[in-house]
């Protein structure tokens, strides 16, 4: 459940709802629910705004009165659109609410695996003064996989920071890219020249595992690789080796492919820096996202 829509919680978005419905039913576990826990507390239910449950054809089959499932979010892999179709269920998301928060975050990453901010942050706080060399941006390339409105965001931070940018996307905005001076290029000429690459596409059947055993050894030796969009893009094992052998400088992640990520073997590695999927947890953008999510409930209820 959004935190701005958790029982008690005094919020526009939370009154919103109260006033359009008096039977509400909130998550009791404060985490994603299993399918277990999904089935009976939505037994009853028209809409169901929904987090990072993954919502299987099993949930949907089990759970005959609903009509809408409102993603508060972008991404819909957590949810068998197909199956909801076939139920005739709704599926809605929130596309560009979060943009600026996921890319900022995106480009903090970036920014602390340069300077390795976490590593020298826990030393200081140890009693050490460790100094550590790390690189800057000026100058450096970016490429941006998937130039969404996220990457839109990343682009814009990467250039305030003299980066140059380049972006690969099957369907590249080329009029945006002239305008805000970036070069489309092709996947294999991104991966190639970029310093730092940032992934920014959508997980689907043909992106997973996209950065694997050949795309890393095609890419820059020492490049920086950030993922804040989905933890299947990237093989971690294959990442695993190019931090071992010293190909990859860094790695800069905010999704995994197992979430949270258990006795992760990238955590040896000093130039890794880990978030928990909180790209979207900003207060603008909760806000924002809890404000859209009730909006397209709405109105998939009312027509
Ligand atoms: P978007 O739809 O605006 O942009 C995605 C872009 O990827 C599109 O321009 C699309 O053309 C492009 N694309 C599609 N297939 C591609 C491919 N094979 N190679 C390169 N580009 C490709 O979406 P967005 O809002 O910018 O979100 C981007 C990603 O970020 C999504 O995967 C989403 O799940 C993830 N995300 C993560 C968080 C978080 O908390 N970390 C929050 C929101 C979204």
């Amino acid at each position: 459940t959004p935190t701005s829509l958790q029982p008690g919680k005094k919020s526009r978005e939370l009154e919103t709802l109260k006033q359009f419905s008096e039977d509400l039913v909130f998550n009791p576990a404060g985490r994603p629910l299993t399918e277990d826990e999904l089935i009976p507390l939505l037994q009853d239910c028209d809409g169901y705004v929904a987090g990072l449950d993954f919502i299987t054809e099993k949930v949907i089959a089990s759970c005959p009165k609903l009509k809408v499932i409102s993603r508060y979010g972008v991404g819909y892999d957590r949810v068998d659109v197909a199956a909801a179709t076939r139920h005739g269920v709704v599926v809605t998301n929130t596309p560009g609410v979060n943009s600026e928060a996921v890319g900022e975050l995106a480009f903090a990453l970036i920014l602390a695996v340069a300077r390795k901010i976490p590593y020298l942050n826990q030393d200081t706080r140890n009693g050490g003064w460790m100094r550590s060399t790390g690189f800057e941006c000026l100058g450096k390339k970016i490429c941006i996989l998937g130039l969404g409105s996220i990457g839109k965001v990343v682009a814009r931070c990467a250039r305030g920071f003299g980066m140059e940018v380049c972006a690969y996307d099957p369907y590249i905005d080329e009029g945006y890219c002239l305008e805000h001076n970036i070069a489309a290029v092709s996947l294999e000429e991104g991966i190639a020249q970029a310093d730092v690459i940032s992934l920014h596409l959508p997980l689907m059947d043909s992106t997973r595992h996209l950065i694997n055993k050949e795309t890393l050894s095609a890419m820059k030796d020492g490049v920086v690789l950030i993922n804040t969009s989905r933890g299947g893009i990237i093989d971690e094992s294959a990442a695993y080796e190019a931090l071992k052998s010293g190909k990859m400088g860094g790695l800069g992640l905010d999704a995994f492919e197992e979430e949270p990520p258990k006795d992760s073997l990238l955590f040896e590695f000093d130039n890794v820096v880990a978030t928990p999927h909180t790209g979207a947890h900003t207060k603008e953008a909760t806000q924002n996202m809890a404000k859209a999510a009730i909006k397209n409930l709405i109105d998939v209820l009312n027509n």
